[in-house]
């Protein structure tokens, strides 16, 4: 039989793996943070990185570098 699944839907976020509520306003992602890294990966990691990095700090770096930031306001 079916469980039935609470109202309240989770994901995991791409990027840690922190499961998410749909509700939050990052969702998919569990911070705007992870938002970043994961879009830095798509931005730089595809070009140039073959393998995975967890210094959340490089990833940020290397997002930085590659765009505008226009839409990095915190
Ligand atoms: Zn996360």
């Amino acid at each position: 039989m079916a469980t039935k699944k609470k109202s309240a839907k989770l994901l995991r976020c791409p990027t840690c793996a922190q499961l998410v509520q749909f509700s939050d306003e990052d969702f998919p992602f569990c911070s705007d943070r992870c938002r970043k890294i994961d879009l830095g990966k798509w931005a730089s990691g595809v070009y140039k990185i073959s393998s995975p990095i967890l210094d959340p700090d490089v990833l940020e770096d290397l997002g930085g570098m590659g765009g505008d930031r226009g839409s990095n306001d915190e």
